[in-house]
């Protein structure tokens, strides 16, 4: 992203999109820039985002709608048909099909921003603070720039700071994710979900991406790391990963990922600010897959800004669109159970339903 931050000081913006990840840049790419004068603002040096990078099948439905085809070189190696479930409290394995596409999260971010048209500014910055007035919004990026704008979008993931300055009574239950990289030293390369009810109410997951081997998981808050730990050596104990490979992680990366509820958690913005992506609180409360939910909702906002013509439309329109959103993450809570409730996840393991032979 570029660096306007001489021309921008003081500047005034009809729409300001802070964040540029997979909702950010969706809506800065769809957004009618004749009718807005749109800037989007990222504070990340190299995409930082903590992430397996695999895209679902529903992703993968959001580039086809958009016909959008990706570079081979944000594919990461291998491509997986399969998903190896383990249930470290039960000693059960089996295996699912599934069809995600194993990316490089960075590459795949860094494709979608390409993507943003010539006419919406781009800046480098941190948002740092928000302040509301009569006719919009103030916003302090980093190293004091000040700009104004009227209507603010926080595509600002998990630690929004658009939901945290304007919406604070709009609370989401969060876990902590770690994950740590190793040298792969030629594991088989499955993607693996690991459920354990003693360490963590989330899961965990080993996957494979160019040579190494990813192990991570959702947390609570509280206790995360001595989890982290006590399900690797779970994990050594089993034989499903080689103490040699957890003895020397080459990355250890952190950070909040969101946990909506039925009836608590997503807030779409009121007035003229907007949330979208995981700052709105879209994600799967199931497998925290939640780059088809950024784009998903970053098209909502789009065709609500695009048609509607008062902040009141605007915000009516994109309640009526995320509907659809909404139901689809109070499905997944419905889900939920069947793969976290021990017992009920043991009766689905064993039965075999839908496993591969
Ligand atoms: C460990 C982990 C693994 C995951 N694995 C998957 C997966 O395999 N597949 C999947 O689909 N989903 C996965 N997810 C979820 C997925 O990463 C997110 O739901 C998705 O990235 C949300 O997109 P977003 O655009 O809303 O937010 P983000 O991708 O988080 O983008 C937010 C952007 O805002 C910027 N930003 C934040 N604050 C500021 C600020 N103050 N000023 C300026 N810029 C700011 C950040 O730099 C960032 O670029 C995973 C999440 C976690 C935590």
């Amino acid at each position: 992203m570029s660096d306007k931050k001489e021309i921008l000081q003081g500047e005034f913006y009809d729409v300001a999109i802070i964040g540029a990840g997979p909702a950010g840049a969706s809506l800065a790419r769809m957004l009618d820039s004749e009718k807005y004068r749109i800037l989007v603002i990222d504070g990340a040096e190299h995409h930082e985002k903590v992430c397996g990078g695999l895209i679902s099948p529903d992703a993968q439905y959001v580039l086809a709608k958009h016909d959008i085809c990706l570079p081979s070189e944000i594919l990461a190696s291998p491509q997986l048909f399969s998903v190896r479930t383990i249930d470290l409290s039960d000693g059960l394995t089996r295996y699912y099909r599934r069809n995600y596409l194993n990316v490089n999260r960075e590459r795949f971010d860094n494709f979608l921003k390409s993507m943003i048209p010539k006419s919406v500014d781009t800046l480098k910055a941190r948002c740092e603070a928000i302040d509301r007035l009569p006719d919009g919004f103030s916003l302090t990026l980093s190293e004091g720039v000040e700009i104004r704008c009227k209507y603010l979008v926080g595509a600002d993931g998990a630690s929004s700071i658009v939901r945290r300055s304007l919406f604070n009574n709009q609370k989401i239950h969060k876990y902590t994710a770690i994950q740590e990289w190793y040298e792969a030293k030629g594991e088989n390369p499955y993607y693996s979900c690991v459920f354990d009810n003693d360490t963590s109410e989330g899961c965990s997951w080993i996957f494979f991406k160019d040579g190494e081997l990813v192990f991570g998981g959702a947390f609570d808050i509280k206790n995360s790391r001595e989890a982290f730990e006590a399900q690797k050596e779970k994990l050594i104990k089993l034989g499903i990963v080689p103490e040699s490979v957890f003895a020397s992680p080459k990355k250890i990366e952190a950070c909040l990922v969101s946990r909506p509820k039925i009836g608590s958690g997503i807030f779409l913005g009121d007035g003229t600010a907007f949330l979208i992506g995981e700052a709105a609180g879209f994600i799967s409360p199931s497998s925290f897959e939640g780059i088809s939910y950024a784009m998903l909702s970053a098209e909502m906002l789009a065709s609500s800004m695009n048609m509607a013509d008062s902040p009141e439309k605007i915000i009516k329109k994109y309640r009526k669109n995320a509907l659809k959103l909404i139901f689809k993450v109070i499905v997944k809570c419905v889900k939920r159970p069947f793969m976290y409730n021990r017992f009920l996840r043991r009766m689905v393991m064993k039965s075999g339903v839908t496993a591969i032979k």
